[in-house]
């Protein structure tokens, strides 16, 4: 393997520290350090960033940004087995890398970072989707980071840069892509991970935009994506009811037909509804 940095091969951490892939922890790891200095290639230019890291388990990806030239990386890790092995990675490249040891859904992050932050993971896939949606929803925008380089399972990844008409279009897809550019980057086999997991995984790399592409309450329109999408074969007057007493009314009034389902509806005719029905 073409060393990026001149620490030992991956497989001999993994050995050394005794790192037995763990499902219950979404265990797959990437112990190509080419290909992880490709995935953090992805992200950009890191030289004047801050990366935050979820889940670097013994450390590959982590290796590939700080080869990458990332200003800091701070990683956060559940797995105390794989603390010694991050810790060799950090004497290795002395004040560039944090280590925060716990859940990544319990730590508040930001305070060890500065701007501007791009988060780079690996995603465990038991929490993945909970951390992307979290990221896509606080009440202000733009947020905490600029980009967002996430591995996911395919399928995953497909409903996050899904178009409406499409099977996999749905709540996901209009969380990303109202106010993110979203885009499929690398696609991968099972075969690149160890163990290799049942399914294909891919990077999606997401760009945080300025402003939401259109305008409306994110509370009001994530209240009414979830209702819509819920029961994604219903017409949407079936689905929204309960929403406002007049609900059919209030579709009409945002452009839409009633007898529309979920799945026809773009995320500029979801944010004219939340507009309507945020006026009570
Ligand atoms: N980044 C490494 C790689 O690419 O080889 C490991 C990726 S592995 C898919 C997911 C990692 O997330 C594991 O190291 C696991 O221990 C860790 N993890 C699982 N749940 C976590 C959580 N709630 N908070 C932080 N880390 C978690």
């Amino acid at each position: 393997m073409a060393g990026i940095d001149d620490l030992p091969p991956l497989r001999e951490v993994i050995a050394r520290h005794g790192l037995s892939a763990r499902k219950a922890l979404g265990q797959n790891f990437l112990l190509d350090l080419n290909l992880t200095a490709r995935i953090a290639r992805a992200a950009g230019d890191l030289a004047n960033a801050d990366v935050l890291e979820i889940g670097p388990g013994p450390g590959g990806l982590t290796r590939g940004l700080l080869a990458e030239g990332a200003r800091h990386v701070v990683v956060v890790e559940k797995d105390p087995r794989c603390i010694p092995a991050l810790e060799e990675i950090a004497a290795a490249y002395p004040g560039r890398l944090t280590i925060l040891k716990g859940d990544a859904l319990e730590i508040d992050v930001r305070e060890y970072l500065t701007p501007p932050v791009k988060i780079v993971s690996n995603l465990p896939y038991n929490v993945g989707t909970e951390l992307l949606v979290r990221w896509l929803t606080p009440p202000e925008w733009p947020p905490f980071w600029e980009s967002l380089t996430l591995m996911f399972q395919k399928e995953v990844a497909e409903r996050i840069v899904a178009r409406p008409g499409s099977k996999t279009y749905g709540r996901l897809a209009i969380l990303a892509q109202w106010r993110t550019e979203a885009r499929i980057v690398m696609t991968l086999p099972p075969s690149a991970f160890t163990p290799p997991p049942k399914v294909s995984s891919a990077v999606v790399h997401l760009r945080a935009l300025p402003a939401p592409r259109f305008e409306a309450d994110p509370k009001v329109l994530e209240a009414v994506v979830a209702r819509a999408f819920n029961q994604r074969r219903k017409m949407l007057r079936a689905s929204l009811r309960g929403l406002a007493p007049d609900i059919e009314a209030r579709i009409r009034e945002a452009g839409l037909d009633p007898t529309m389902r979920a799945e026809q509806v773009d995320i500029e005719g979801f944010a004219r509804l939340a507009r309507v029905l945020a006026r009570g």
